[in-house]
């Protein structure tokens, strides 16, 4: 008897877990598989699952950022020379910070897309919505030019790729941030060494100097 009521527990389980995972489904399909960390001048902060790599991709802009005003700038450069590193050490962090804290056009359902339910008139010839897809995943119609990524979990509005230097998709909220990043990734590098050719350091004194 012991035996047999242990099976009928263990054969009730998944039916538990089955009706709670709904639920779970509902509150946390806003922002798919991201997470919204708060919101500046009314514009959320989102970051992406792809933490390790948005991790790397920090690494990867910050510590040659430092390094170069640490030690790649000489102690009697002129001010200008000062004024343009710092310039374009701050403009490359604050790309940084934009393409990868920002909204890529995550649709959410009662904000920017219209419905969360599929029409069974949907397909019908002279309907509006047969330009739109409906995604089962996240239970809404996608405007033209969005896509689900399985990877963010969510359909992104004006969908470009999936980053995962970024840590989320490129869409149509944070392209532009991604292309201003995209273009100090070559800009700075290029600056840091034309800037180190003309301008040796004439001894590390300002390296200890700014620390
Ligand atoms: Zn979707
Ligand atoms: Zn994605």
């Amino acid at each position: 008897m012991v035996d047999a009521e242990s099976v009928v527990s263990t054969e009730e389980t998944p039916l538990v877990k089955e009706k709670s995972a709904p639920a779970a489904t509902k509150t946390q399909n806003q922002w798919g598989n991201m997470w919204c960390i708060g919101s500046l001048f009314g514009q959320p902060i989102v970051i992406g699952p792809d933490i390790c790599t948005l991790v790397c991709t920090y690494s990867f802009t910050i510590i040659p950022c430092v390094l170069f005003l640490a030690f790649g700038v000489a102690d009697d450069s002129g001010t200008w020379m000062w004024a343009t590193s710092v310039t374009v050490v701050v403009f490359t962090i604050l790309a940084l910070l934009f393409a990868t804290l920002s909204d890529p056009g995550v649709l959410r359902i009662g904000i920017n897309c219209e419905s969360s339910e599929a029409d069974p008139e949907d397909g019908k010839a002279g309907d509006k919505r047969r330009k739109k897809r409906y995604c089962n995943m996240c239970k809404l119609y996608q405007p033209p030019g969005s896509q689900h990524c399985r990877a963010c979990k969510c359909c992104i509005s004006g969908f470009d790729h999936h980053c995962p230097w970024m840590g989320k998709c490129v869409g149509e909220r944070n392209l532009c941030y991604f292309y201003w990043y995209l273009a100090m990734v070559v800009i700075t590098p290029a600056f840091f060494m034309i800037s180190s050719i003309f301008n040796t350091p004439s001894d590390s004194s300002n390296a200890v100097r700014l620390l």
